[in-house]
């Protein structure tokens, strides 16, 4: 999880995350030699939930690798930018 929230400070445009929507975890695995597996999670509303299908996959394939993705949704407050 990371933080790209802006103050609104320094004439920037004012950054926050929107509560009302639910954050998305998702996970793509990226094992493989020639090609990537590019089994795909789906969007979970749960950070658990994402590591148990990673575990599981590992679990079933072997495969040990993947690309991680949180997505949330922003609000802005135009700023000075604008
Ligand atoms: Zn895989």
């Amino acid at each position: 999880m990371f933080d790209v929230s802006t103050a609104g400070t320094s004439g920037q445009p004012a950054i926050t995350a929107d509560q009302a929507a639910e954050a998305e975890y998702e996970a793509v695995c990226v094992s493989g030699d020639e090609e990537d597996c590019g089994e795909a999670s789906g969007p979970l509303t749960d950070a658990d939930a994402l590591t148990r299908w990673m575990a599981e996959h590992t679990r079933d394939t072997g495969h040990q690798r993947f690309r991680r993705a949180y997505c949330e949704y922003a609000h802005v407050e135009p700023g000075a930018w604008l």
